[in-house]
């Protein structure tokens, strides 16, 4: 395939992590004609012996589909994600209901193997004349004033001394490149871990190949304090996770009370009745998968100069319950290259641009996720949350670009997170308002709601 030739002919930018954003990044800087130094720690996942990702499959709203059709790979990943219509919650009796996420049957998330989605990333990057990949290559230390990163070969430990002139840390959580920016200025890093931990089953294939639960819906099991989820993969298996504290405290149950497998067996089967016989694996699994941690980092820097930039988890981790990580990586690499432009302005303009568009998104996304967990285990089970799930959708209908979900929102437009949380708290006090002593859809007083929004919501439709 041809370069593009354009002003950036001439500079290299060098990426550090090839997960999701760094490979995402890395095609659409090299669409744009840059050339691309990509360094990660770990293995070419596409010849085995990649440790397995974190999750196996996570969720993708409108937000990381736009950056996929940008990228022009959004119709190779739909030929693997299975779309998912709502929640399908399973109560303790076995019995499932269905919750639509959407005003309509058009408005679906999508369940993505995470590693199928870093694999086309790859390859689509390394098809693009320009991007080089280093695998194996773990970044060490940068001297930001020489513009020099010290990398070493994972597996022969030798040493390389890499030269660049803009370095941009896609490098996760516990970003390495965070880490050295800290240290040459401060970031005003803050990082609050959860006391809710993670571990991993899977349910495989019936013996049709078929799922043995419906696969176009995210199911979860919400028990209060904690639930297990799962989501579809497109072999006719599913991943599910356990999210529970990690020590138990008052009646809460925690990871530290079920040390041994008769303990283990015992809270599942009380707990997850319908699920149990289906996880094939489960001693094994509660056994081999470890329980991961979660938390949030909010950084209020994210640049230093035009040296360096860090995005993705790398800038802003937050916890998992509104499915946005990726979503809000991917959007970052999208802003990223709305600031570029036409390739004039200087990184360290570049830089500064996108991080006074984002900051405020990200920490609004980060509140949103973790008031989800309490939505998603306890919320869900109550009638008065069906109650106003239904009039957020009627008003959706009757209002048209005026009034849509928060969730909507957040899954199914690209509105900037921050704006959504403000749209979101002045819908919740109209929702409140018109649900005061109401019980059924058709006791809202319609009139009143028409006025409500007219005077405290501006219209939305030329954004969404
Ligand atoms: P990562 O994908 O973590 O990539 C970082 C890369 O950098 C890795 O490849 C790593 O090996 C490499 N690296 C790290 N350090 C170095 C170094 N020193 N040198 C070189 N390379 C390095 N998000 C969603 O949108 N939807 C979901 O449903 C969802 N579910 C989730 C469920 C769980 C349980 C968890 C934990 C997360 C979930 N997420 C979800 C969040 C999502 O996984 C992250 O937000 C996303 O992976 C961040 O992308 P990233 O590219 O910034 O970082």
């Amino acid at each position: 395939m041809g370069r593009l030739v354009s002003l950036q002919d001439n500079k290299t930018v060098t990426l550090i992590g090839a997960g999701m954003a760094g490979t995402l990044l890395a095609v659409l800087l090299a669409k744009r004609g840059y050339r691309i130094e990509l360094f990660e720690r770990n293995p070419d996942p596409r010849k085995g012996g990649a440790p397995a990702g974190r999750s196996v499959n996570l969720a993708l709203g409108e937000r990381g589909r736009y950056a996929l059709r940008q990228a022009g790979l959004l119709a190779k990943v739909d030929a693997f994600a299975i779309p998912m219509r709502g929640r399908m919650l399973h109560d303790l009796d076995g019995s499932m209901r269905l919750q639509p996420y959407g005003k309509d049957e058009s408005e679906v998330i999508y369940s993505v193997h995470r590693a199928r989605l870093n694999e086309c990333l790859l390859d689509a990057a390394e098809a693009l004349d320009g991007v080089k990949i280093h695998f194996d290559h773990r970044l060490d230390e940068i001297d930001w004033a020489k513009g020099r990163a010290r990398l070493v070969h994972t597996r022969t430990e030798t040493e390389l001394s890499h030269d660049f002139d803009a370095l941009i840390g896609l490098d996760g959580a516990g970003s390495a490149v965070r880490q050295s920016m800290n240290g040459e200025m401060e970031l005003g890093v803050s990082e609050e871990l959860l006391e809710t931990g993670y571990k991993e089953f899977s349910i495989p294939a019936g013996e049709d190949g078929r799922h043995q639960l419906d696969p176009n819906a995210l199911h979860i099991w919400p028990r209060g304090g904690f639930m297990l989820i799962a989501l579809a993969n497109s072999d006719g298996s599913f991943t599910l996770t356990l999210f529970l504290d990690n020590e138990a405290h008052g009646d809460m149950p925690g990871f530290d009370q079920l040390g041994d497998w008769p303990a283990q067996r015992a809270f599942m089967e009380e707990q997850f009745v319908d699920a149990v016989p289906l996880i094939t694996r489960l001693e094994e699994e509660f056994r081999d998968n470890p329980v991961g941690l979660l938390g949030t980092i909010r950084c209020r820097r994210w640049h230093l100069g035009g040296k360096g930039l860090i995005i993705g988890d790398a800038a802003h981790a937050i916890v998992p319950f509104h499915g946005q990580g990726v979503n809000a990586a991917f959007e970052d690499c999208v802003e990223l290259m709305d600031c570029i432009g036409d390739g004039s302005r200087e990184w360290s303009e570049v830089f500064a641009d996108l991080q006074q568009k984002r900051i405020d998104n990200a920490n609004a996304i980060a509140d949103m996720a973790l008031e989800n967990y309490d939505i998603m285990r306890e919320s869900v089970r109550h009638e008065g949350f069906l109650l106003r799930k239904a009039l957020e959708h009627e008003l959706e209908r009757r209002h048209p670009g005026h009034f849509v979900a928060r969730y909507s929102l957040v899954m199914f437009h690209r509105v900037p997170y921050a704006e959504t949380y403000r749209r979101g708290e002045i819908q919740a006090q109209i929702l409140d308002e018109l649900l005061e002593g109401v019980e059924a859809l058709e006791d809202v007083d319609y009139d009143k709601a028409s006025r409500l929004i007219g005077e405290r919501l501006d219209p939305l439709q030329e954004r969404l």
